[in-house]
């Protein structure tokens, strides 16, 4: 095909024209540090039992999977019990193709065309991006410099735009901090007192936090959602499986909106191989926070600024030298280092990788810093540190 025809030609909703996709570059170099996924491949026994698993689910592909993946929401549902602080049964549990699907259909049944979602960035950009894609409204709630919650202009927020719908991201990204507990609670209540508002905590990255999930929260509270996903803390990004946890009635709901047979016998089949392996998933859990905690301290001797992270990456700097924190990306991407410029002004994040990796990291960072100009003009050999570093990434 070969026309010319560009995207505005075409007769897209309004609310479309003129933007962009999600776009985390995928480029091909050696250490890749930007979308936050777990660096380390599926176990080989786990990746056996999957073959195995997935065979069985091929035996049955002429009908249509389970619609209501039952088995699989019971074995979440027992995940999240077992971890979660709190019983969770069957019915709470809802499960699609990533939490980004997950959330989707949040706001296909909670949004839409004249309903408003808030969410306090900077923060998880799909969260306004599937507004937009649902002709939800959105709303940009404030954070404090330090990237915290600040409760009571949120409650301000809340009674001036009235939400349909409220994310809170926790741990959040890309800044890396999780919510308090009292935080999350003050919202909710606000939210509540103005009228009944769906909160949706984006937990998709709680198994690296230093603190307890809020899960515990959702006891008599039918309006609060919990989401999680399978792409980090279960190194299954490639999957695409995230869940929620909430009060019954919720997931009555999205069967409304969900498309029939919307998880395939093989994303079931595959997910609950993982599900069986959840004990050595969550053992290489523990090694990327000994090593997040690493890059962080690392970081702050460097002397950079660098936020409090409970999540597998790290946002640190501050660059506000000529061309802002993009410039130092471009030249992170020189050493070889790819990580992720959020467009937060004078940061960066990066994802936690292997040990190697982290190292590698670490070293164009010192090189970077160590010959960025506005960072230390007077510090000698940065040129030939340079010049080493090149050859051994
Ligand atoms: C990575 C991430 C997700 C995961 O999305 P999936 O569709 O499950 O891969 C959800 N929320 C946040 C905040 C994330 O960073």
């Amino acid at each position: 095909m070969s026309t010319a025809l560009t995207l505005d030609q075409l007769p897209v909703r309004e609310e479309l024209r003129g933007k962009s996709p999600y776009g985390a570059p995928q480029l091909d170099v050696p250490v890749r540090l930007n979308t936050n996924e777990n660096p380390y491949p599926l176990p080989e026994p786990l990746v056996a039992r999957i073959a195995e698993r997935v065979a069985e689910a091929a035996r049955g592909l002429n009908r249509y999977p389970d619609r209501d993946a039952v088995e699989l929401r019971t074995e979440l549902a027992r995940y999240l019990t077992r971890t979660g602080g709190h019983p969770v049964a069957f019915e709470q549990v809802w499960a699609a193709n990533g939490s980004n699907e997950v959330l989707q259909q949040l706001l296909q049944a909670f949004g839409g065309p004249g309903r408003t979602a808030l969410g306090f960035e900077p923060s998880y950009s799909m969260h306004s991006l599937i507004a937009r894609g649902t002709n939800t409204g959105w709303i940009s709630g404030p954070r404090r410099e330090d990237f915290t919650i600040d409760v009571e202009a949120a409650r301000e927020a809340v009674a001036e735009h009235r939400p349909d719908v409220v994310f809170i991201t926790s741990p959040n990204n890309p800044t890396g901090t999780a919510v308090d507990r009292e935080t999350v609670l003050a919202l909710h209540d606000a939210a509540q007192a103005v009228k009944p508002t769906m909160v949706v905590v984006d937990e998709a990255y709680v198994e690296f936090s230093h603190g307890a999930s809020l899960l515990p929260l959702l006891e008599g509270r039918p309006h609060l959602v919990v989401s999680r996903t399978m792409s980090k803390a279960f190194g299954a990004a490639g999957l695409r499986l995230g869940y929620l946890a909430a009060d019954p009635a919720v997931v009555d709901a999205l069967q409304l909106v969900r498309l029939p047979y919307h998880l395939s016998a093989v994303n079931q089949a595959t997910a609950l191989a993982a599900l069986e392996h959840t004990d050595t998933l969550l053992g290489y859990v523990d090694r990327l926070k000994a090593e997040r905690d690493r890059v962080v301290q690392e970081l702050r001797a460097l002397g950079l600024d660098v936020t409090d992270s409970d999540a597998n990456f790290v946002q640190f700097g501050r660059f506000d030298g000529p061309g802002g924190q993009h410039a130092v990306w471009q030249r992170l991407l020189d050493h070889g280092v790819l990580v992720r410029d959020n467009g937060v002004p004078g940061r960066l994040r990066v994802s936690t990788g292997t040990p190697e990796e982290n190292t590698a990291f670490l070293e164009a960072v010192r090189e970077v810093v160590g010959s960025t100009p506005d960072t230390d003009p007077e510090r000698p050999g940065g040129e030939d540190r340079q010049k080493d570093k090149e050859q051994k990434v």
